[in-house]
Protein backbone atom coordinates (compact mmCIF):
# COMPACT_ATOMS: atom_id res chain seq x y z
CA UNK A 1 0.00 0.00 0.00
CA UNK A 2 2.83 2.74 1.05
CA UNK A 3 4.64 1.16 -1.80
CA UNK A 4 1.50 1.90 -4.40
CA UNK A 5 1.11 6.01 -2.85
CA UNK A 6 4.95 6.15 -3.14
CA UNK A 7 4.19 5.26 -6.75
CA UNK A 8 1.48 7.12 -7.68
CA UNK A 9 3.52 10.42 -5.72
CA UNK A 10 6.24 10.17 -7.92
CA UNK A 11 3.98 9.88 -11.11
CA UNK A 12 2.39 12.97 -10.47
CA UNK A 13 5.83 14.28 -9.58
CA UNK A 14 7.42 13.58 -12.75
CA UNK A 15 4.23 15.01 -14.43
CA UNK A 16 5.12 18.37 -12.98
CA UNK A 17 8.57 18.62 -14.09
CA UNK A 18 7.32 17.23 -17.84
CA UNK A 19 4.88 20.04 -17.53
CA UNK A 20 7.37 22.69 -16.87
CA UNK A 21 10.05 21.62 -19.03
CA UNK A 22 7.50 21.23 -21.67
CA UNK A 23 5.39 24.12 -21.67
CA UNK A 24 6.10 28.49 -22.01
CA UNK A 25 5.67 30.95 -18.88
CA UNK A 26 2.30 32.32 -18.99
CA UNK A 27 3.52 36.21 -20.46
CA UNK A 28 5.62 36.89 -17.04
CA UNK A 29 7.78 39.85 -17.42
CA UNK A 30 10.55 40.83 -15.18
CA UNK A 31 9.61 44.27 -13.06
CA UNK A 32 11.60 46.30 -15.51
CA UNK A 33 9.54 44.99 -18.69
CA UNK A 34 11.60 43.02 -20.04
CA UNK A 35 10.42 39.60 -20.98
CA UNK A 36 10.79 36.73 -18.87
CA UNK A 37 13.25 33.62 -20.27
CA UNK A 38 12.21 31.04 -19.69
CA UNK A 39 15.11 29.53 -18.63
CA UNK A 40 14.83 31.78 -15.61
CA UNK A 41 11.52 30.25 -13.83
CA UNK A 42 12.30 28.87 -10.42
CA UNK A 43 10.72 26.00 -11.05
CA UNK A 44 14.00 25.13 -13.91
CA UNK A 45 16.23 26.22 -11.86
CA UNK A 46 15.40 24.06 -8.84
CA UNK A 47 15.62 21.15 -11.35
CA UNK A 48 19.21 21.59 -12.20
CA UNK A 49 19.70 21.69 -8.81
CA UNK A 50 20.05 25.57 -7.42
CA UNK A 51 18.92 25.60 -3.78
CA UNK A 52 15.82 27.73 -3.51
CA UNK A 53 15.73 29.54 -6.23
CA UNK A 54 13.16 32.84 -6.10
CA UNK A 55 12.03 35.28 -8.88
CA UNK A 56 9.80 38.35 -8.99
CA UNK A 57 7.91 38.80 -12.03
CA UNK A 58 5.57 41.12 -13.27
CA UNK A 59 2.70 39.99 -15.74
CA UNK A 60 -0.45 41.41 -17.57
CA UNK A 61 -3.83 39.43 -17.17
CA UNK A 62 -4.91 39.72 -21.15
CA UNK A 63 -8.82 40.03 -20.46
CA UNK A 64 -8.93 42.62 -18.05
CA UNK A 65 -5.52 44.34 -18.37
CA UNK A 66 -4.62 44.19 -14.73
CA UNK A 67 -1.01 43.89 -13.78
CA UNK A 68 -0.14 41.54 -11.17
CA UNK A 69 3.12 41.05 -9.72
CA UNK A 70 4.34 37.65 -7.95
CA UNK A 71 7.43 36.23 -6.03
CA UNK A 72 7.68 32.40 -7.32
CA UNK A 73 10.16 29.94 -5.05
CA UNK A 74 10.61 26.68 -6.17
CA UNK A 75 11.92 23.50 -4.73
CA UNK A 76 12.65 20.44 -6.46
CA UNK A 77 12.85 16.54 -4.83
CA UNK A 78 15.04 14.66 -6.40
CA UNK A 79 14.49 10.89 -6.69
CA UNK A 80 17.71 8.01 -4.83
CA UNK A 81 19.00 8.36 -8.74
CA UNK A 82 19.31 12.09 -8.25
CA UNK A 83 16.60 12.23 -10.75
CA UNK A 84 13.86 15.66 -10.52
CA UNK A 85 10.69 13.86 -9.88
CA UNK A 86 8.82 16.76 -8.06
CA UNK A 87 8.84 20.46 -8.26
CA UNK A 88 6.94 22.45 -5.75
CA UNK A 89 6.28 25.90 -6.60
CA UNK A 90 5.12 28.73 -4.45
CA UNK A 91 3.82 31.64 -6.13
CA UNK A 92 2.89 34.71 -3.65
CA UNK A 93 0.72 37.47 -5.03
CA UNK A 94 2.42 40.89 -3.71
CA UNK A 95 0.82 43.29 -6.27
CA UNK A 96 -0.71 44.98 -3.48
CA UNK A 97 2.71 45.18 -1.71
CA UNK A 98 3.95 47.11 -5.04
CA UNK A 99 0.96 49.29 -5.38
CA UNK A 100 2.17 50.64 -1.69
CA UNK A 101 6.02 50.67 -2.53
CA UNK A 102 5.17 52.97 -5.69
CA UNK A 103 3.26 55.13 -3.62
CA UNK A 104 5.70 55.53 -1.13
CA UNK A 105 8.43 56.17 -4.13
CA UNK A 106 6.07 58.58 -5.60
CA UNK A 107 5.65 60.47 -2.15
CA UNK A 108 9.57 60.40 -1.54
CA UNK A 109 10.29 62.06 -5.19
CA UNK A 110 7.50 64.46 -4.78
CA UNK A 111 8.11 65.64 -1.13
CA UNK A 112 12.22 65.98 -2.19
CA UNK A 113 10.73 68.27 -5.21
CA UNK A 114 8.86 70.29 -3.10
CA UNK A 115 11.46 70.73 -0.55
CA UNK A 116 14.32 71.85 -3.32
CA UNK A 117 12.53 74.86 -4.29
CA UNK A 118 12.28 76.75 -0.83
CA UNK A 119 15.89 75.34 0.49
CA UNK A 120 17.48 76.79 -2.67
CA UNK A 121 15.54 80.18 -2.44
CA UNK A 122 17.25 80.04 1.57
CA UNK A 123 20.23 79.46 0.05
CA UNK A 124 20.38 82.80 -2.37
CA UNK A 125 19.15 85.13 0.95
CA UNK A 126 21.91 83.82 3.22
CA UNK A 127 24.63 84.92 -0.17
CA UNK A 128 22.70 88.47 0.02
CA UNK A 129 22.67 88.84 3.55
CA UNK A 130 26.50 87.68 3.66
CA UNK A 131 26.88 90.49 1.60
CA UNK A 132 25.49 93.30 3.72
CA UNK A 133 26.74 91.96 7.00
CA UNK A 134 30.49 92.17 5.29
CA UNK A 135 30.04 96.11 4.28
CA UNK A 136 29.06 96.33 8.00
CA UNK A 137 31.83 94.44 9.33
CA UNK A 138 29.27 92.61 11.47
CA UNK A 139 31.01 89.51 12.59
CA UNK A 140 28.78 88.07 14.92
CA UNK A 141 25.85 87.98 12.23
CA UNK A 142 28.06 86.63 9.59
CA UNK A 143 29.44 83.50 11.93
CA UNK A 144 25.45 83.09 12.56
CA UNK A 145 24.73 82.95 8.51
CA UNK A 146 27.53 81.11 7.95
CA UNK A 147 26.07 78.38 10.74
CA UNK A 148 22.89 78.57 8.65
CA UNK A 149 25.05 78.46 4.90
CA UNK A 150 26.21 75.11 6.73
CA UNK A 151 22.92 73.49 7.61
CA UNK A 152 20.90 74.48 4.68
CA UNK A 153 23.96 72.03 2.62
CA UNK A 154 23.37 69.09 5.11
CA UNK A 155 19.77 69.55 4.18
CA UNK A 156 20.52 69.92 0.53
CA UNK A 157 22.67 66.36 0.13
CA UNK A 158 20.02 65.11 2.26
CA UNK A 159 17.39 66.26 -0.36
CA UNK A 160 19.30 65.56 -3.30
CA UNK A 161 20.01 61.90 -2.27
CA UNK A 162 16.40 60.95 -2.06
CA UNK A 163 16.15 62.75 -5.62
CA UNK A 164 18.85 60.68 -6.86
CA UNK A 165 16.79 57.46 -5.63
CA UNK A 166 13.66 58.39 -7.12
CA UNK A 167 15.00 58.84 -10.51
CA UNK A 168 17.50 55.79 -9.95
CA UNK A 169 13.82 53.59 -9.53
CA UNK A 170 12.61 54.84 -12.33
CA UNK A 171 15.56 54.79 -14.51
CA UNK A 172 15.61 58.50 -15.24
CA UNK A 173 19.64 58.96 -13.53
CA UNK A 174 21.13 60.53 -15.85
CA UNK A 175 25.02 59.70 -16.48
CA UNK A 176 27.69 62.49 -18.37
CA UNK A 177 30.43 60.01 -19.42
CA UNK A 178 34.03 61.16 -19.90
CA UNK A 179 37.34 59.42 -19.54
CA UNK A 180 39.20 60.72 -16.95
CA UNK A 181 41.84 59.52 -14.21
CA UNK A 182 40.30 57.86 -11.23
CA UNK A 183 43.42 58.76 -9.19
CA UNK A 184 42.78 62.17 -9.86
CA UNK A 185 39.29 62.14 -8.65
CA UNK A 186 40.14 60.50 -5.70
CA UNK A 187 43.40 63.23 -5.00
CA UNK A 188 40.65 66.13 -5.31
CA UNK A 189 38.51 64.35 -3.28
CA UNK A 190 40.18 63.31 -0.29
CA UNK A 191 41.59 67.10 -0.66
CA UNK A 192 38.32 68.88 -0.50
CA UNK A 193 37.24 66.42 2.43
CA UNK A 194 40.59 67.60 4.33
CA UNK A 195 39.45 71.09 4.21
CA UNK A 196 36.44 70.20 5.85
CA UNK A 197 37.71 67.73 8.54
CA UNK A 198 39.27 68.43 11.61
CA UNK A 199 38.61 64.91 13.87
CA UNK A 200 40.16 62.75 11.12
CA UNK A 201 43.52 62.76 9.02
CA UNK A 202 42.57 61.20 5.66
CA UNK A 203 45.76 59.66 3.97
CA UNK A 204 46.21 58.56 0.69
CA UNK A 205 48.19 55.83 0.54
CA UNK A 206 48.80 53.92 -2.55
CA UNK A 207 47.97 55.86 -6.09
CA UNK A 208 48.25 54.50 -9.76
CA UNK A 209 47.09 55.73 -12.46
CA UNK A 210 43.88 54.25 -13.50
CA UNK A 211 41.75 55.65 -16.57
CA UNK A 212 38.52 55.06 -16.56
CA UNK A 213 35.56 56.04 -18.44
CA UNK A 214 32.33 57.53 -16.26
CA UNK A 215 30.67 60.14 -14.52
CA UNK A 216 33.28 61.90 -12.46
CA UNK A 217 30.66 63.47 -10.33
CA UNK A 218 28.65 60.37 -9.18
CA UNK A 219 32.15 58.48 -8.70
CA UNK A 220 33.19 61.52 -6.58
CA UNK A 221 29.39 61.13 -5.04
CA UNK A 222 30.45 57.32 -4.19
CA UNK A 223 34.14 58.27 -2.39
CA UNK A 224 32.42 61.21 -0.67
CA UNK A 225 29.64 58.95 0.79
CA UNK A 226 32.27 56.33 1.53
CA UNK A 227 34.67 58.96 2.74
CA UNK A 228 32.09 60.38 5.11
CA UNK A 229 30.61 57.08 6.47
CA UNK A 230 34.14 56.04 7.52
CA UNK A 231 34.71 59.22 9.81
CA UNK A 232 30.98 59.19 11.11
CA UNK A 233 31.52 55.42 12.45
CA UNK A 234 34.69 55.82 13.84
CA UNK A 235 34.41 58.37 16.46
CA UNK A 236 37.26 57.16 18.32
CA UNK A 237 39.52 56.54 15.21
CA UNK A 238 41.84 59.75 13.98
CA UNK A 239 42.88 58.67 10.77
CA UNK A 240 41.50 56.55 7.52
CA UNK A 241 43.64 55.42 5.23
CA UNK A 242 42.35 55.22 1.29
CA UNK A 243 44.33 53.55 -1.27
CA UNK A 244 43.51 53.20 -5.63
CA UNK A 245 45.92 50.24 -7.41
CA UNK A 246 45.23 47.50 -10.56
CA UNK A 247 43.29 44.46 -10.24
CA UNK A 248 43.15 42.38 -13.18
CA UNK A 249 42.13 44.96 -16.05
CA UNK A 250 40.48 47.39 -13.28
CA UNK A 251 40.84 50.11 -10.85
CA UNK A 252 40.25 49.35 -7.18
CA UNK A 253 39.42 52.05 -4.60
CA UNK A 254 39.85 50.98 -0.24
CA UNK A 255 38.46 53.34 1.81
CA UNK A 256 39.35 51.76 5.69
CA UNK A 257 38.50 52.66 8.77
CA UNK A 258 39.01 52.08 12.29
CA UNK A 259 35.58 52.12 13.75
CA UNK A 260 32.63 50.03 14.83
CA UNK A 261 32.54 47.81 12.03
CA UNK A 262 29.64 45.67 11.15
CA UNK A 263 28.48 42.27 11.89
CA UNK A 264 27.85 39.87 9.42
CA UNK A 265 24.51 39.70 9.41
CA UNK A 266 24.06 43.36 8.14
CA UNK A 267 27.47 43.27 5.96
CA UNK A 268 25.33 42.43 2.73
CA UNK A 269 21.94 44.43 3.30
CA UNK A 270 23.42 47.74 4.27
CA UNK A 271 23.31 48.41 0.68
CA UNK A 272 20.00 48.04 0.48
CA UNK A 273 17.54 51.23 0.05
CA UNK A 274 17.01 52.15 4.08
CA UNK A 275 18.80 50.27 5.42
CA UNK A 276 20.57 50.78 8.52
CA UNK A 277 22.24 48.29 11.29
CA UNK A 278 19.93 49.05 14.19
CA UNK A 279 21.61 48.28 17.38
CA UNK A 280 21.89 50.16 20.53
CA UNK A 281 25.07 52.12 19.12
CA UNK A 282 24.59 52.69 16.01
CA UNK A 283 21.23 54.27 16.71
CA UNK A 284 22.88 57.51 17.71
CA UNK A 285 24.36 58.42 14.37
CA UNK A 286 22.30 60.34 12.16
CA UNK A 287 21.44 59.11 8.36
CA UNK A 288 18.91 57.77 6.00
CA UNK A 289 20.13 54.74 5.30
CA UNK A 290 20.52 55.70 1.31
CA UNK A 291 23.82 56.38 0.54
CA UNK A 292 25.15 52.93 0.30
CA UNK A 293 22.12 52.51 -1.82
CA UNK A 294 23.06 55.06 -4.24
CA UNK A 295 26.58 54.23 -4.15
CA UNK A 296 26.12 50.70 -5.04
CA UNK A 297 24.32 51.73 -7.95
CA UNK A 298 26.83 54.17 -9.68
CA UNK A 299 29.04 51.60 -9.49
CA UNK A 300 26.98 48.72 -10.90
CA UNK A 301 25.95 51.64 -13.67
CA UNK A 302 30.18 51.36 -14.35
CA UNK A 303 30.32 47.61 -14.59
CA UNK A 304 31.90 47.62 -11.31
CA UNK A 305 31.26 45.75 -7.96
CA UNK A 306 31.52 47.27 -4.45
CA UNK A 307 31.61 45.30 -1.21
CA UNK A 308 32.90 45.81 2.99
CA UNK A 309 35.20 43.63 4.50
CA UNK A 310 34.22 44.25 8.44
CA UNK A 311 34.97 42.70 11.71
CA UNK A 312 32.65 44.15 14.41
CA UNK A 313 34.54 46.45 16.94
CA UNK A 314 37.59 46.16 14.44
CA UNK A 315 36.94 49.28 11.41
CA UNK A 316 35.60 48.60 7.85
CA UNK A 317 37.31 48.34 4.43
CA UNK A 318 35.10 49.19 1.51
CA UNK A 319 35.77 48.63 -1.48
CA UNK A 320 34.83 49.14 -5.07
CA UNK A 321 35.79 48.63 -8.66
CA UNK A 322 35.55 50.17 -11.73
CA UNK A 323 36.73 49.07 -15.16
CA UNK A 324 40.24 50.60 -17.09
CA UNK A 325 39.96 52.25 -20.57
CA UNK A 326 43.01 52.37 -21.96
CA UNK A 327 43.03 55.09 -24.68
CA UNK A 328 45.42 54.03 -26.67
CA UNK A 329 45.15 50.06 -25.93
P1 LIG B 1 23.50 56.19 6.67
O1 LIG B 1 24.94 56.32 7.01
O2 LIG B 1 22.87 57.48 6.23
O3 LIG B 1 22.68 55.48 7.72
P2 LIG B 1 24.38 54.46 4.45
O4 LIG B 1 23.58 53.87 3.35
O5 LIG B 1 25.54 55.32 4.09
O6 LIG B 1 23.35 55.25 5.37
O7 LIG B 1 24.88 53.27 5.36
C1 LIG B 1 23.98 52.24 5.76
C2 LIG B 1 24.39 51.65 7.10
O8 LIG B 1 25.62 50.95 6.97
C3 LIG B 1 24.64 52.70 8.16
O9 LIG B 1 23.43 53.06 8.82
C4 LIG B 1 25.62 51.98 9.07
O10 LIG B 1 24.91 51.15 9.98
C5 LIG B 1 26.40 51.07 8.14
N1 LIG B 1 27.73 51.65 7.77
C6 LIG B 1 28.03 52.31 6.63
N2 LIG B 1 29.35 52.64 6.59
C7 LIG B 1 29.88 52.16 7.72
C8 LIG B 1 31.22 52.16 8.29
N3 LIG B 1 32.25 52.73 7.64
N4 LIG B 1 31.39 51.55 9.49
C9 LIG B 1 30.36 50.96 10.14
N5 LIG B 1 29.09 50.92 9.67
C10 LIG B 1 28.85 51.51 8.48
Amino acid sequence: MEDFQRLREVQRGYDSVKVLLRYPAPGFKFPDGNPFPLKNLPGRRAIQGEAEPRETVRYVNKQTGEAAWNILKSTAIFDHEQKPYLVITVMQDITQLKELEQRKDMFISMASHELKTPVTSLLGFIQVLQKRFQQRDDEQSLQFLSIMDGQLKKLTKLINDLLDISKMQTGQLTYNEEYFDLNELVRETVCNLRAATRSHQLLLEDEVQAQVLGDKDRLGQVLINLITNAIKYSPQADKVMLSISIDAGEAVVRVHDFGIGIAEAHRQRIFERFYQVGDPLERTFPGLGIGLYISSEIIKRHGGKIWVESKRGDGSTFSFTVPLHDLHG
